[in-house]
């Protein structure tokens, strides 16, 4: 109910800064960021400057700094997962360079146990028990695909003819799917070269929901979107088919930071035809809609003018 009155006044986007820690054996640890507390505010540090202009301050829905766990950053975003099943549609994005924690957030660390477990199992593992618990009143039907994009090509992952839909009713079954999506995502990676920080990866969950005593139907939809490295690439240095994904990735983050945007100021034309990932979402972005954006930050000094590139893209955008 909080999250619904905070959006009256907000409009249905937010977007959520997460700083990723420093790695073991990342080597000596110079931090560009500044996490500074509780309502969301951040600063980075410009470390070829001196003086007032050194630091640039930075304001979001919320900052998770990088001592944040999986389940803190996940119980900011479950109110969001009940509106699905209330009939909402929404959208949850990670955006950042490659490296800056996207698929930990989402998915979390490779062979994760639950408590390490990323926005999407915490996400689809509710969905089940909250459907369960309304059982004397509503039915649910559940249903999953799962997709790449890949310079502008839409990829099956779950290997079906047409993208379509795989009806679930377990936790379990969803794991199974996601399992299968990743490991035939990777095999892409393997033969084009760490393709999948190249590609937009989609989890698409589809709520069907009816009224046992007035028949009444809701349709609910999330989307869980681990999106392509944002680092902008040298263009001077790439070429042939790194330009191209390159080029690809820009135009389709630049085409979905112009959606959202316009969504924000509430425009009256919204350019969802620019890109396949605003296309693919294009139902469920907008109108009653609600997006949440988690902004992944590397808090490296290396890191210092892709961290400020990303922070402006999220600024444009909440
Ligand atoms: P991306 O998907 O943006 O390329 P990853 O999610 O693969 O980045 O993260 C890069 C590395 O950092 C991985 O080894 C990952 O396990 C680690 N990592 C990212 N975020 C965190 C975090 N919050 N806590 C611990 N390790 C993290
Ligand atoms: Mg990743």
């Amino acid at each position: 109910r909080m999250f619904n009155e905070l959006q009256e006044l907000k409009g249905n986007i937010r977007v959520y800064c997460r700083i990723r820690p420093f790695l073991p054996g990342q080597g000596e640890k110079h931090t560009t960021v500044e996490y500074i507390g509780e309502h969301g505010e951040l600063a980075v540090v410009n470390p070829s400057k001196q003086g007032k202009d050194r630091r640039r301050n930075f304001k979001f829905n919320k900052v998770f700094g990088p001592d944040s766990t999986q389940a803190e950053v996940y119980s900011d975003t479950q109110p969001l997962i009940r509106s699905v099943l209330d009939g909402y549609s929404v959208c949850i994005f990670a955006y950042g360079q490659t490296g800056s924690g996207k698929t930990y957030t989402m998915t979390g660390p490779n062979g994760a146990s639950e408590e390490d477990w990323g926005v999407n199992y915490r996400a689809l593992n509710d969905l089940f028990s909250i459907s369960q618990n309304r059982r004397d009143s509503l039915i649910y039907e559940i249903q999953v695909q799962m997709v790449e994009i890949y310079n502008e090509q839409v990829r099956d992952l779950l290997l079906s003819d047409d993208a379509s839909m795989h009806p679930v009713t377990s936790t379990s079954d969803v794991l199974e799917l996601i399992d299968v999506g990743l490991k035939n995502r990777a095999v892409g990676a393997t033969a084009m070269n760490e393709r999948s920080s190249r590609s937009h990866s989609v989890v698409s969950i589809h709520v069907r929901g009816k009224d046992l005593h007035s028949g009444a139907a809701l349709h609910g939809n999330l989307h869980l979107v681990d999106l392509a490295g944002s680092e902008r690439v040298d263009r001077s240095e790439a070429t042939g088919d790194r330009l191209r994904e390159a080029q690809h990735i820009n135009k389709s983050l630049s085409a979905l930071g112009d959606v959202i945007f316009a969504l924000a100021q509430k425009n009256s034309h919204v350019p969802y035809r620019n890109s396949k990932l605003t296309q693919l979402l294009q139902s469920s972005l907008g109108g009653q809609a609600k997006t949440l954006m988690f902004v992944q930050l590397n808090p490296d000094v290396s890191s210092y003018s892709e961290t400020i590139s990303t922070l402006k893209f999220a600024e444009r955008v909440s």
